[in-house]
């Protein structure tokens, strides 16, 4: 470590092999090594001494609609990179809607790397769009460096980006296949979400009717067989329903190539403490109950679920109306979904270990960054979140960074609270106070 510039030392360091006092030397941006606690520091170097904060990887969180260009009032570059830097994320992949233009076209693509260049507080990358008739633009796509694919099964909540049937997701799925891409999906069948009961109003209990299990498993054994006729890799975005997951061990156990995520609101939040009206709730699929709830932590236990993600998709106040049927669908959750998961993870007696690999080490992996993301390790980018995981604080809106700070999480005491982050080296925030942004725009490694 002499030509380490800055040393990180932490009583509680979580590496791939545990959690143990360490000293983390850095150098050029990059952890030089992983060092016993009382390793000498060389002159040169400056010493953090973090004390018993945990020094954790930063996060990789791979789903996060930012919205900009288009509809930046819903968020923008600036304040997402800046909730994420506040939770302890230090890389982001945007979602290829709900922004204008979606991220279907490589010249879409080039607008939105505009737009973010000089926003970006944290790493971002960005997602590509599967539509009806846009084919021929995902090699182009790819070779431009989008992580993968996006498509929904069912409408998306938004006119520009059509959802997919079955022949054109078959023909999407072939050609990503032929190039060895990603396709991730919204998997909710729309033929069982018309048949299932749309009473709108306040009613939570009206909402998760009109969102079944059964839509989700429907779609998603749909996608399980065309990933296994086509030899494809599939990704089920937000899995909600508990019921899925028997599907999905059968066909990971006879070798379909598919992964899943879930996300903080799905594991910490129930139907049964949604008040009527509170469509800050609201997203697609919808929260289930306390006892689908946990399926989920089975599932997330035995890897069967591989990853967390906050699908963090904002809109303005008012279009979270009263009416489940007709308000915005999404969670606001990017700054708090580290606290969020911590929380809940330690009541059921899970470590950071676990909170780590669920919402760093997989999601890197996952989008190909796993030789550069997702773990304390020599070689890594100098990605951190400092916690201090036994503090506790009490959700205020007025404390997010997001543009509009509606939250469903709102009044809630969480444990762990972020003390710094650190993105190649360098802190980005301590107390509240951000750097210039210094983020980088990344495109899928080769
Ligand atoms: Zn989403």
């Amino acid at each position: 470590m002499s030509d380490a510039e800055l040393v990180l030392r932490s009583t509680r360091v979580v590496t791939p092999e545990g959690t143990r006092a360490a000293a983390v030397a850095v150098s050029a941006g990059r952890i030089a090594a992983v060092l016993p606690h009382d390793a000498e520091v060389p002159a040169a170097a400056r010493l953090e001494d973090l004390g018993d904060h945990v020094l954790l990887p930063g996060l990789v969180d791979t789903h996060v609609h930012v919205n900009d260009p288009g509809r930046t009032e819903w968020e923008g570059f600036w304040t997402a990179t800046r909730a994420a830097v506040a939770g302890g994320v230090t890389t982001l992949v945007d979602m290829p809607l709900n922004s204008l233009p979606p991220t279907t076209t490589v010249e879409h693509l080039r607008v939105k790397r505009a737009v973010a260049a000089d926003k970006a507080h944290v790493d971002v990358g960005f997602w590509g769009g599967a539509l009806p008739g846009n084919v021929k633009d995902l090699r182009p796509l790819h070779d431009a460096g989008v992580f993968g694919f996006k498509a929904f099964l069912s409408p998306s909540g938004v006119d520009e980006f059509p959802h997919l049937d079955q022949e054109r997701l078959a023909a999407s799925l072939a050609e990503i296949a032929g190039f060895g891409g990603l396709l991730i999906v919204h998997a909710e069948d729309p033929h069982h979400l018309a048949a299932a009961p749309q009473h709108g109003g306040p009613r939570y209990a009206d909402f998760l009717a009109s969102r079944p299990r059964g839509a989700e498993d429907t779609a998603i054994a749909g996608l399980i067989a065309q990933a296994r006729r086509l030899d494809a890799r599939v990704h089920v975005l937000h899995l909600s329903s508990g019921d899925a997951l028997p599907l999905i061990r059968a066909a990971r156990a006879e070798g379909v190539r598919i992964t899943v995520e879930t996300c903080p609101h799905y594991l910490t939040l129930t139907a049964e403490e949604v008040p009527d009206g509170a469509s800050e709730f609201k997203c697609c699929p919808p929260i289930r109950e306390a006892a689908n709830q946990d399926l989920l932590w089975e599932a997330l236990a035995d890897g069967t679920i591989d990853c967390v993600v906050t699908d963090h998709s904002p809109s303005t106040a008012d279009l979270k109306t009263d009416d489940f049927a007709t308000a915005w669908g999404g969670i606001s959750g990017l700054q708090l979904s580290l606290s969020a998961v911590w929380t809940e993870a330690r009541r059921r007696g899970h470590g950071l270990e676990d909170v780590v690999r669920w919402m760093s080490a997989r999601t890197a992996a996952l989008v190909g960054l796993g030789a550069a993301k997702g773990a304390i390790a020599p070689g890594r980018d100098a990605d951190f979140a400092v916690l201090a995981p036994d503090e506790t604080f009490t959700v205020d809106p007025a404390g997010l960074q997001h543009r509009n700070r509606v939250t469903a999480y709102a009044g809630r005491t969480l444990y762990g609270v972020v003390k710094s982050t650190w993105l190649r080296g360098e802190r980005i925030v301590e107390n509240g106070v951000f750097t210039a942004p210094k983020g980088l725009l990344l495109s899928r490694p080769h």
